[in-house]
Order: C-alpha cells, then sequence, then structure tokens
C-alpha cells in the first residue's frame, strides 16, 4: 500500500478532529454511528461536511451494519493520524520513497527537518492473502478490519519496545526514534539485507558473529523468531590503517538485527522449536549462499539455556511487560500470528512476512543455485530506491 501524503495538505482543522473522533469511536465500535462522530468531535451537525471529506479521499468508509449506517478508519486514515502526530513532534518532516515491502508492513524513507533520514515502518496485518493461508481460516474470516488495525497496533509496540530494550542493551538494532499507532520511525541503517550479499571475505568470522548474535538474546532471555537473511542488515565499514609508509584498507562487515514483532521469550512453549529454526536459517543460508558449513554442530538450546541471566543481565522478556507491552497484548498477537503460520505452524511461506515478492520466492527452497531469480528482486528495489521523490508534510494547524 503506497503512502500518498497529498490529501493532508487539504485537510482542515475539523477534517483531523473528525478523523480522531473516528479513530476514538473505533475503540468500542466497529462501526461508529454518525451521531458519535458529531459528539466526539464536538462538530455536531456540522460533522457532516468533514466526513463527506474524509470519505472522499478514502481515510474512513461508509458502512452499514445490521442496525445503522456509519463509518470506520481505513489503513489510509490510521496513517494519516500516525503522521500526523510525527508531524506535530517534529519526528518525520518529508516522506520519501517505500524500500520495501514485506507481507505485513510497508517500509519508507522518510526524514526530519534537518533532512536526516528516518525509517517508518507501518505494520498492516491482515494484508496477507487468505490463499496463502491454509490454516485457521475461520479465526481469519471472522476478524474484522478494526481488529486488523488493532493488531497492526500491537506489532508496532511490540516492535518498538523491544528494540529500545535491546538497544539499551547494546545489541546491534536501529535506533528506535518513535511509535504511534501501526507505526515506528527508526534510524535508517545503511546497509542491505544479508539475502543480497553474494560473498564475503571471511564467512566463518560472520557466522560466529551471527550465532553469538543468538546466544547473546537468549542470555537475555529472547528469541529472535525471524533470524533470516532477510532481517540481518550488513554493514559494510572500511578502515584505513596506516603504518609507517604503508597504507591499509580493510573492510568490517557488521551485522544490524531488525524486525523483532515475532520475538519470543526463552520460557515460550516452544522456545526450543523456535531456536533451533533461527539457528537453522543461519547455517543453511551460509551453506548455500557462502558455501560454509561450520564444523561445529549446535549450539543447540540446552546450551542456550545455560546461558540465561549469565553475569547478572536483565532478562528483557520480563522487563518489557513493565515497559508496555504487557502479557496479555503478547497473547493477543501471538494468537494472530499462529492463525497466519507467523510460528511456523502454517503456511512457512506465508509466514515469512520477508519476500518483497512471494511468488518469486516460491522457488527458493532447496534450490541448487541460490543467486538465481534474485536478480529481479535486486533490481526492482533498486528502482524504487531510484525515484528520489519526497514530500513534505503539511506545517499549518492539524
Ligand atoms: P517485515 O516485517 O515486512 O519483514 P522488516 O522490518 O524486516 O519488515 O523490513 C523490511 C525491509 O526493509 C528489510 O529487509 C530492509 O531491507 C528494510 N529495512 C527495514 N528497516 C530498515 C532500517 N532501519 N534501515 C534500513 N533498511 C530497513
Ligand atoms: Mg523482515
Amino acid at each position: 500500500m503506497r503512502l500518498d501524503t497529498k490529501a493532508m495538505r487539504y485537510l482542515t482543522a475539523e477534517d483531523w478532529r473528525t478523523l480522531t473522533a473516528v479513530e476514538s469511536g473505533s475503540r468500542n465500535h466497529e462501526v461508529v454511528p454518525t451521531p458519535l462522530i458529531g459528539q466526539i468531535s464536538g462538530l455536531r451537525g456540522g460533522v457532516h461536511k468533514s466526513i463527506s471529506a474524509l470519505a472522499k479521499v478514502g481515510l474512513i468508509a461508509r458502512l452499514k451494519n445490521a442496525k445503522y449506517d456509519g463509518y470506520r478508519l481505513t489503513y489510509g486514515g490510521l496513517d494519516y493520524l500516525a503522521l500526523n502526530t510525527y508531524r506535530k513532534r517534529k519526528d518525520v518532516y518529508s516522506v520519501g520513497n517505500q524500500i520495501g515491502v514485506g507481507k505485513e508492513s510497508d517500509i519508507f524513507v522518510v526524514a526530519d527537518e534537518q533532512g536526516v533520514q528516518r525509517v517508518l515502518k507501518i505494520h498492516r496485518l491482515g494484508r496477507i492473502s487468505f490463499r496463502t493461508v491454509k490454516a485457521n481460516r475461520d479465526y481469519l474470516r471472522n476478524r474484522s478490519s478494526g481488529s486488523w488495525m488493532y493488531m497492526s497496533r500491537l506489532a508496532a509496540l511490540k516492535e518498538y519496545t523491544f528494540m529500545t530494550a535491546l538497544r539499551e542493551n547494546g545489541f546491534p538494532v536501529p535506533e528506535p526514534l518513535a511509535q504511534s499507532r501501526h507505526t515506528i520511525v527508526m534510524s535508517l541503517i545503511d546497509a542491505f539485507p544479508m539475502r543480497q550479499i553474494s560473498s564475503v571475505p571471511d564467512p566463518a568470522s560472520l557466522y560466529a558473529e551471527l550465532i553469538s548474535m543468538i546466544l547473546r538474546l537468549a542470555q537475555y532471555g529472547l528469541i529472535h523468531g525471524d533470524f533470516n537473511e532477510f532481517n540481518i542488515l550488513i554493514k559494510e565499514e572500511t578502515k584505513r590503517e596506516i603504518e609507517g609508509d604503508k597504507e591499509t584498507e580493510s573492510i568490517t562487515l557488521t551485522p544490524i538485527l531488525i524486525d523483532f514483532p515475532q520475538m519470543v521469550s526463552v520460557d515460550h512453549a516452544n522456545a526450543e522449536y523456535y531456536f533451533d529454526r533461527d539457528v537453522n536459517c543461519i547455517k543453511r543460508f551460509f551453506e548455500r549462499r557462502f558455501h560454509f558449513t561450520s564444523d561445529e554442530k549446535g549450539p543447540h538450546f540446552a546450551d542456550a539455556r545455560k546461558l540465561i541471566g549469565k553475569d547478572g543481565v536483565t532478562r528483557l522478556d520480563v522487563s518489557v511487560e513493565a515497559s508496555g507491552f504487557s502479557r496479555k497484548m503478547a497473547k493477543e498477537l501471538e494468537a494472530y500470528m499462529k492463525a497466519v503460520g507467523v510460528d511456523g505452524d502454517g503456511d512457512p511461506e506465508a509466514a515469512r512476512g520477508d519476500e518483497e515478492s512471494g511468488e518469486e520466492d516460491e522457488d527458493e527452497e532447496g534450490e541448487e543455485d541460490p543467486e538465481d531469480g534474485e536478480q529481479t528482486q535486486d533490481a526492482e528495489r533498486t528502482e524504487e530506491t531510484a525515484e528520489g521523490e519526497s514530500s513534505v508534510l503539511p506545517q499549518d494547524e492539524g
């Protein structure tokens, strides 16, 4: 889903109040009755003009339920509310190109007032197509769009909370900058996903670093749950060293971990399964892409368990509950992810949420030549990044 900010310029203060009223009304109404919108916005009868303006640009949608007519917020409307919050707090000044399209998120480059680039991640749960989801169709079908939006909010809140906790404890993750509704703003990492890297000078040391990151996460009580070549960005840094009259250049590769909505505690009932899957993703990728196989078996979950809390570190699986992402929220989000197969119980292809285009990746598993078919994907991305347009958010009242 694109993010067209154009209509933002034409929204009046009343329109924003109306949009906010529809959002508030949605907390306990599937379809928010028109009189209620008038009441919450304080605009009463005057609300109609704003309602039709918002409906016209697709920020709210008219719905009939059995008893009455009313409106609901669309994802577009929710996007605008989040952007408006960022605009007011000066977290985002302009919106640029889309750099990623996951199955359940859209990623945009944005900038602050100084022109420093950032990343806006918009969670869009419920977007995955039903045809790819074999499991739990009924769970999915019975969800309303309102509950999708709620799930997306949970995913964003979870991601922001975990990113903050990880960052505070020295993990190589983007800097979390702001969170609103179903979105987060984080620092832009100037790097490509490992998926797009065809060779590295020293696979063994990168492998070791990634495995030690998995173990360090476990030490802090966490399993990433989607630790793969899409969610590890590889930063290249060139170091110049001058020794006497000799100058040498060396390249260091630093992995940065992203994408946290599916993280689980080491105490999760299926912790071992998730842990093994994370480890095996890396093993398999290194074998196929870099033709590197570690001499060591494992690490196994039993090894990881011994590290939990070692050196008196804070267990982040426990501390996040206190910092806003409650156990109840975790359960709700997990039920959703289970239904769509994010935890591996469903269709594994649907589970990834990472492929820019699911179709292209269909033949990925077990392919002899992993380089095949990736050209298109990378080319697409470059094309998208090359557009170089950005639109400044309106700076007036709202
Ligand atoms: P999804 O949940 O859809 O998989 P991700 O958080 O993994 O979303 O992001 C999708 C893609 O967007 C990543 O593979 C990466 O290419 C890009 N991306 C995400 N966050 C950043 C960031 N902070 N800096 C640079 N690129 C990013
Ligand atoms: Mg991802």
